[in-house]
């Protein structure tokens, strides 16, 4: 019989997730004494909506979209809650828990892969960006690097989504097409073809030109780890 740490070790994931260190577009958060009275927000709509009660002060410090329907007037006295029905309570879920602990998730899972899907992650980036949430938007960035580099995946059946929900500068789509030049095999043109934006393809010929790279050949995961690395402040928002 092994022991409990053989069993444990004997499930992890490799490689592990690459550490980060903490990005200079992180902002200070807010002092307890700045959080002000609590906002009911509620999120979703009929049987998949959810209540949230969330200090004002932080709403307002990480979101231009709180800043603004909290502001003035409307604010002053205010007895309703905002209602977000168009958004999904689980997503808004993971936004709450990144305003009180600056982490997407609490812990990984058992064996060391992150507790959110890659489609969750991407859901949570466009929350962020139509919300005016930079720095969600930045943790999705490194969370979503992290997440595909463990599984050595390439997101190419999400792309609709993304090129649907995004704008064209999106810094989501900058660093997936980095990422396509970088790792993706565009196997998925032999079948699937209807799966990749036009869009999405002419960045990426745009991007392998400039950089000198050709698409679909692949390179090694650490040669990825350090490109990204270089580069990952191309792909964050700087803090309105
Ligand atoms: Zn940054």
């Amino acid at each position: 019989m092994s022991t409990p740490e053989k069993t444990a070790e004997a499930k992890k994931v490799y490689p592990p997730l690459v550490a980060l260190p903490q990005c200079p577009h992180t902002t200070k958060p807010p002092s307890p004494k700045d959080y002000g009275s609590t906002v009911t927000v509620i999120v979703g709509e009929g049987d998949d909506c959810a209540t949230f009660h969330v200090y004002e002060g932080l709403l307002k410090h990480y979101s231009s979209y709180f800043r603004g329907a909290l502001s003035g007037n409307w604010s002053e006295g205010r007895v309703g809650p905002v209602e977000l029905p168009e958004d999904d309570p689980e997503t808004f879920a993971v936004f709450f828990h990144f305003l009180y602990t600056g982490k997407l998730y609490s812990d990984l899972k058992e064996n060391g892969t992150v507790p959110m899907s890659p489609h969750k992650i991407l859901e949570v980036y466009i929350f962020g960006d139509a919300r005016g949430i930079p720095e969600l938007c930045n943790a999705t960035i490194d969370l979503l690097f992290q997440t595909l580099l463990q599984l050595w995946a390439f997101p190419a059946n999400k792309l609709s989504l993304i090129y649907d929900n995004t704008p064209s500068n999106s810094m989501l789509r900058k660093f997936l097409v980095l990422d396509a030049v970088c790792s993706f095999g565009f196997d998925v043109l032999e079948s699937e073809n209807h799966l990749l934006p036009i869009e999405f393809l002419r960045e990426v010929i745009l991007l392998g030109r400039d950089r000198n790279m050709v698409a679909g050949i692949g390179i090694e995961k650490s040669d990825w780890v350090r490109i990204f690395k270089e580069s990952r402040c191309e792909f964050h928002t700087q803090h309105a």
